[in-house]
């Protein structure tokens, strides 16, 4: 099975990560030793590389990164590559969470269209990378549903589902049709090319 060393340090999508990839790659956790990465590119595909080359350059093995952006079309594409400081820069889950509800107050739910976008990356020692997108379009409910997930997931209900959040999805039904299930899995096709 093909190996990669996972770039992220959050552990809702290491979590998340693995389950999409079982059976197809085998994920090495992220160095502990290893310091944050400063993600200030201003695209998601500019932050993964930036995640996925320093791991890599630090664990002298191939490293899998993804970055992923919530867009709302209300707020002009907000909070997009910002979307983990939405409500500043130590900003919590629910912080950003109260934030994306309190600014699209009053609108209505024809106007609540948005999409999870992620690239996900494999940056090879050799300096080489490949990457591929996913995206999954939805609305942004008018409070918050169900438990499960993470980040945005109790407001966000993806258009090929029943009306339910992400958060009140089970973990499976949600990879089947999500941003970071569909990035991967698009990224997986392209590995045998390299390897
Ligand atoms: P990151 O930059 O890829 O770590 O993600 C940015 C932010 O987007 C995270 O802090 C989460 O708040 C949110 N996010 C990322 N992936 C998901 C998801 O699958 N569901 C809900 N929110 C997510």
């Amino acid at each position: 099975m093909i190996e990669l060393v996972c770039a992220s340090a959050n552990p809702d999508k290491v979590a998340e990560m693995a389950a999409v990839l079982d059976g197809v790659v085998k994920l090495q956790p992220r160095p502990a030793e290893m310091g944050e990465v400063v993600e200030d590119a201003d695209s998601l595909e500019g932050n993964a590389l930036l995640k996925a080359r320093a791991v890599c350059e630090f664990a002298g093995v191939a490293a899998l990164a993804d970055d992923t952006g919530l867009e709302v079309d209300a707020l002009g594409g907000a909070p997009g590559v910002y979307s983990a400081r939405f409500a500043g820069p130590d900003a919590s889950y629910g912080d950003n969470l109260a934030r994306l509800l309190h600014e699209l107050q009053g609108i209505a739910a024809p106007q609540r269209t948005a999409r999870f976008r992620t690239v996900a990356v494999v940056y090879y020692p050799d300096g080489s990378a490949l990457s591929a997108e996913g995206v999954v379009e939805g609305t942004i409910l008018e409070a918050s549903c169900g438990s499960g997930g993470f980040g945005y997931d109790p407001v966000f209900a993806p258009t090929e589902s029943d009306g339910r959040s992400f958060a009140e999805m089970s973990s499976a039904a949600k990879h089947a049709v999500s941003h970071r299930g569909r990035a991967l899995r698009a990224l997986v096709k392209l590995l045998p090319k390299r390897f």
